[in-house]
């Protein structure tokens, strides 16, 4: 049989051969430092036995998945000790995610163990990477049947298994058995530290039906080092996470009853979104954008014309009925294309009227997989910036790079960081999610690429990504987790103009199709102000956040009246202010508004009271200045103007 490896190469073997041997026939140090392999491009340990001809990834310390094999690893390990600690544990899941850094394992155990028990768990798996190694199996479905009778966590697991690749990998180790399709290294010597960190819940496969089980989460690596450097990096991530920097800034809240993924905006989170609320429309009152307002609700007929029925069915929310026994059926809008499609319809257009921007910062409903619920950044209750631009097919050009110019222009305001564009362009193979037309396809992809070309603006093509009615240019950013979401979007449609017969009247009195343009500005208030606030790490610009100045009187009543008054006189001119009453030292305060990321801080003391002045200093500055308060008041005035 014939090996071809990550290099290129070729080995030939005359018989079958188990993965330890070849490596050691490529290089004798490799047999040892070979952790575990990817045969096929499915994770294997070192002895797997090959059969056929394959391709072969060794995974050694220089290989991408090498952190993950000890993660892994690590996972099981833990899962061991657990199950030599306590009786009748049912082992579920090893996970380990690539952006969280960090290994987990799930499992039951009655009574369940509490916090005090990490120790314990600490200590038996520094003893086991000591003494032990891992064994490996490849077996039938029966096999492992009776090996898990009684675990239906791990019969499921190996049913899954058994179906993607038709044999089950089972790991023993001091008696204890997984089953695991991820790569899991036999010699415990490759792990040098393991840290056991934390205890939690997760539902079993994520979904909120099944039984919350138990987690122990950790880290391990191949050295102190790493560890260390693995968990700076994480540090770091959870310094930026929108979810920790919303626990000093009540920007958003959840309640369990209210439902997962339905945000409460909080007063500190109201001001922030209404802030660029009011900035959004002015940019939109810029580029002749008419706003209109339409309710969140549809008729199911009119999602079945629009298609969205037929293609997004899951992630929507089910049908409702209108009054009691009334055969009306309602659903929750997953998107306002249609109610926009219906406010262009309440007139007859003319080929004068074009374009025709409507606009709304609308409320929209997903349900989207609890599992995959992210704070702020997939939610499931949501307000998009949207706008349905209706174009002549001779317009269409401009308006692209019209749309492109506003959006780059607000993101630049916010100092937003786009990791790249994606032109997400159908898959021509593809035919059941795209609508089938493959001249509408050609001609609209040919025209986004052309505007691409046109502005000398550099972006992936991602095949499949488009819409099931058409391509679109999405402005991608990385989060603070890793992920890579979507922010602003422009996507065409030739499609929903046609399904509703929309029409304009041409010049030459016919009726034509106009070109539809869905455009999201900022994409959902939700997603980017997670954005924001993990891009600027809590610090919001003075325009922004919420509590713009924090006043803090020093000792005597009159300089506490002083305060007030200058609260008062800077709230005649809508700023944001706190005046800071507490029985705290100065010094104390003047932390606490630092940590709390307020832009200014004003200290009043006896002789700003008495020549009308103030003592300020700029978050994240040492520097005092006192300057007079009208003098202050317009500086701050002019700073929020030009949106700092
Ligand atoms: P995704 O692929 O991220 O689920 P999508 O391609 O379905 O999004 P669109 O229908 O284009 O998204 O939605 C427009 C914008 O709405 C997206 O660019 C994104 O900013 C935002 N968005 C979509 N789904 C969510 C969600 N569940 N939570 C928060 N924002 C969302
Ligand atoms: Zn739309």
């Amino acid at each position: 049989m014939k090996i071809k490896l990550l290099d290129g190469s070729i080995k030939e073997f005359d018989q079958a051969t188990n993965v330890r041997t070849i490596a050691e026939t490529i290089a004798i140090s490799l047999k040892k430092a070979t952790a575990a392999a990817k045969v096929n491009g499915r994770y294997v340990s070192v002895d797997y036995v090959i059969e056929k001809d394959s391709n072969l990834e060794l995974i050694t310390n220089r290989h991408e998945d090498f952190y993950k094999t000890l993660n892994y690893t690590a996972a099981f390990v833990t899962g061991v000790a657990i199950s030599e600690l306590y009786k009748d544990v049912k082992l579920a899941k090893v996970l380990y995610k690539e952006d969280e850094l960090e290994y987990g394992i799930t499992f039951e155990v009655e009574p369940r163990i509490g916090l005090e028990e990490l120790q314990n768990i600490q200590n038996k798996v520094n003893q086991i990477i000591k003494n032990e190694s891992i064994l490996s199996k490849e077996m039938d479905l029966k096999e492992a049947e009776e090996i898990f009778k009684g675990n239906q966590y791990q019969l499921h697991l190996a049913k899954e298994m058994f179906e993607t690749y038709g044999e089950i990998t089972v790991y023993t180790l001091n008696g204890v058995s997984i089953v695991s399709k991820h790569p899991i290294t036999l010699n415990l010597k490759n792990i040098k530290v393991v840290e056991v960190q934390q205890l939690t819940g997760e539902y079993w496969l994520n979904d909120s039906k099944n039984i919350m089980l138990q987690k122990v989460h950790g880290m391990a690596a191949e050295s102190i080092e790493t560890l260390s450097s693995k968990k700076e990096i994480l540090e770091d991530r959870r310094s930026r996470d929108h979810r920790i920097i919303n626990k000093t800034l009540k920007i958003f809240g959840f309640d369990h009853l209210v439902g997962p993924g339905l945000p409460l905006w909080m007063p500190n989170g109201t001001i922030v979104k209404e802030e660029i609320k009011k900035y959004l429309k002015e940019k939109e009152w810029e580029y002749d954008y008419i706003n209109v307002t339409t309710p969140v609700i549809g008729t199911v007929e009119l999602y079945k014309k629009s298609g969205h029925w037929d293609h997004y069915g899951e992630d929507m929310f089910q049908p409702f009925n209108g009054g009691s026994g009334s055969d009306e059926q309602f659903i929750l809008r997953p998107m306002n294309c249609p109610h926009h499609v219906a406010v262009y319809k309440q007139e007859q257009r003319s080929y004068r009227d074009l374009p025709l921007r409507i606009a709304e910062h609308a409320l929209q409903h997903r349900y989207e997989s609890s599992g995959s619920l992210t704070g702020l950044e997939r939610v499931r209750a949501m307000e998009l910036t949207d706008s349905h631009i209706f174009v002549r097919p001779d317009q269409v050009e401009a308006e692209f790079k019209s749309i492109y110019k506003l959006i780059t222009e607000v993101l630049e305001t916010f100092n937003i960081q786009i990791d790249y564009l994606s032109l997400s362009l159908r898959d021509p193979e593809d035919k059941v999610k795209y609508y089938q037309d493959d001249k509408m396809w050609d001609e609209a992809e040919a025209a986004l690429e052309k505007v691409l070309q046109d502005l000398n603006i550099d972006y992936k093509k991602c095949i499949g990504e488009a819409a099931f009615y058409g391509p679109k240019l999405d402005i991608q950013i990385k989060t603070a987790q890793n992920h890579e979401i979507t922010v602003s979007t422009i996507q065409l449609d030739f499609l929903l103009p046609k399904k509703f017969d929309v029409t304009y009247i041409d010049q030459n009195q016919e009726f034509k199709a106009p070109i539809m343009i869905h455009r999201g500005l900022i994409g959902t208030y939700e997603r980017f102000i997670a954005t924001l606030l993990e891009q600027t790490k809590g610090v919001l610009p003075l325009w922004l956040a919420p509590n713009q100045i924090e006043i803090i009187p020093v000792g005597s009543e009159e300089n506490i009246e002083y305060a007030n008054e200058v609260k008062k006189q800077l709230k005649k001119d809508f700023i944001r202010t706190h005046v800071d009453l507490r029985d705290e030292r100065l010094s104390y305060k003047i932390r606490d508004a630092q940590t709390s990321k307020i832009p200014y801080q004003l200290v009043l003391g006896d002789q700003e009271r008495k020549d009308n002045s103030v003592t300020y200093r700029q978050y994240g500055s040492e520097q005092q200045t006192t300057i007079k308060l009208n003098e202050f008041k317009n500086m701050i005035t002019d700073l929020i103007c030009n949106k700092k």
